[in-house]
């Protein structure tokens, strides 16, 4: 969440089109494994190779899978959805078309909440539809020839296209983020840019501020991260902004992002729907909507990240901000939530994932997974740390200590403190001893202080804290000080 850059009298004008790889075990229309990652065309068979004379059979559960995306984005479920044939030649397309939804989607008129530096914004989705993905093209492996792995054709793929509500290119990663975070909690899709399993097509137009018609759009592909999606589009606004104010127009065409570069190119002029000859697929019967089925995805709904943010501030009585933190992915929700279950302050253990656990995972690049098995520090591990800190046994820099240590090494927290001898020192007459050594030792400060030299205290509790290695108790330490120096 950053701040709007200012593009002056010019308003930015964004809708995307996300296309999430579904979490099914096997393709869309046939029995092949959907899975990523075999070798080159293992997983075909005459359906996905399009080989004539062989029919589509529909994967139930992807539909149970894009149903449960739409109803936990408050789409509505038209009672029929039809599969249509979109037509176009290319290698990896071995039937010659893509079967997709044309005009009776999956679903229509949803919503994604999207958290922004101004308060929640929600961006309106047109529809929700289903279709097959293609294979892959493979042009690097031979200077003179090109090859096809077709492990891809026929998986299935959800396309979320949002209504143009989106007005920056900060906001459209903040509406990805969301929207991934409710693919993940469904446990429908993994989310994962770089790898591909969650791609974004971004329209950018821009208008002058204060008029509503829509300006001509380009289409940009090719961002895998948060990250170069909010640039490409940044960089696309700044593009069209000056051509216009160049005098020249924006013409309709779909544009790459160049990551290296850190520009978008032509790549062609967009192709209107006719070019695509849809037309109803012959082969499959149109999708219908059994309303006790649809009810039913619905109450097996898990709670969603809006829901479990409103209760956290409500259960656990954190702020809203930790709250849409903790929420936005669900392993770190869970995550909280079992550290709070064995030691009730939740303010305390929110500090410390916000902090120090999640600059862990950032460092060590686990955000992409979809449920974290490597964290190096486990829930009820960070639970004992927080409730040493609780009950005295450890102050809170020292806690830091031990948490690294806890890093480090895996292993109890308890024992970390015993064995590195880190307990705090709250026997008053071991801190007593230590503050009339420092007093002794620097009787021109004391006299200073005394004259009326308040900053000087902070001295005297560095000094005491570093006689007893950091592990004297600072309430006792602050107190004894305070009383022996106005002696
Ligand atoms: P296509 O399938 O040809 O790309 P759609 O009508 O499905 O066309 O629109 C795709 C996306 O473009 C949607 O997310 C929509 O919100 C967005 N969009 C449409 N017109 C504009 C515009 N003028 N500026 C920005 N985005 C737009
Ligand atoms: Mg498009
Ligand atoms: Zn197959």
């Amino acid at each position: 969440m950053s701040d709007a850059p200012d593009y002056g009298p010019w308003e930015p004008v964004i809708g995307l089109e996300v296309h999430a790889q579904m979490l099914t075990e096997s393709k869309l229309f046939c029995g092949c494994s959907a899975k990523f990652g075999a070798e080159p065309n293992a997983h075909t068979c005459p359906v996905c190779m399009g080989m004539p004379g062989v029919l589509p059979v529909l994967n139930r559960r992807a539909v149970e899978f894009a149903t449960r995306t739409a109803l936990a984005t408050g789409c509505e479920i038209p009672r029929i959805a039809r599969w249509a044939r979109k037509n176009y030649f290319y290698p990896d397309l071995p039937k010659g078309y893509q079967i997709s939804m044309y005009d009776e989607p999956l679903a229509v008129a949803g919503g994604v909440e999207v958290e922004t530096p101004e308060g929640t914004r929600r961006v309106r989705l047109t529809r929700i539809h289903m279709e097959e993905d293609a294979g892959k093209n493979v042009h690097d492996a031979h200077d003179d020839h090109s090859l096809v792995d077709l492990n891809r054709a026929g998986v299935p793929l959800m396309e979320i296209v949002s209504e143009p509500d989106i007005r920056s290119a900060a906001e459209a990663a903040d509406y990805l983020r969301s929207l991934r975070a409710i693919l993940q909690y469904l446990a429908v899709c993994d989310g994962n840019m770089e790898e591909g399993s969650m791609r974004c097509d971004a329209n950018v137009s821009i208008r002058r501020r204060g008029t509503t018609e829509l300006g001509t759009r380009t289409e940009i592909k090719n961002m895998n991260s948060f990250r170069s999606v909010e640039r490409a589009i940044d960089v696309e606004i700044r593009r069209q902004i000056e051509v216009v104010e160049g005098g020249g127009r924006i013409v309709q065409e779909t544009r790459l992002w160049d990551a290296d570069r850190g520009q978008t190119f032509p790549m062609r002029s967009k192709e209107a729907a006719h070019d695509y000859r849809y037309f109803p697929d012959p082969d499959l019967l149109p999708l219908v909507s059994d309303p006790a089925w649809v009810e039913e995805v619905r109450r097996g709904l898990p709670e969603l990240p809006a829901a479990r943010r409103d209760r956290f501030v409500r259960d656990h009585g954190i702020p809203p901000y930790d709250a849409a933190v903790l929420t936005a992915r669900r392993d770190v929700a869970d995550y909280f939530e079992a550290a709070v279950a064995a030691h009730p302050n939740p303010k305390s253990i929110s500090n410390w994932i916000m902090g120090d656990l999640l600059r862990l995972v950032r460092e060590r690049k686990l955000d992409d997974a979809l449920v974290i098995t490597e964290w190096p520090v486990a829930p009820d591990a960070l639970a004992k740390l927080v409730a040493l800190i609780d009950d005295g046994t450890i102050s809170g820099k020292i806690a830091k200590t031990v948490f690294e240590e806890m890093v480090a090494g895996g292993g109890d927290p308890a024992s970390i403190v015993e064995k590195k001898g880190l307990r705090q020192v709250t026997d008053t007459g071991a801190i007593e001893a230590a503050v009339d050594a420092v007093i002794a030792a620097s009787p021109d400060k004391v006299a200073e202080y005394r004259s009326g030299k308040d900053k000087l205290f902070g001295f005297f509790v560095g000094q005491v804290m570093k006689a007893t290695g950091g592990k004297a108790n600072p309430q006792a330490v602050n107190d004894l000080l305070r009383s022996k120096l106005a002696g």
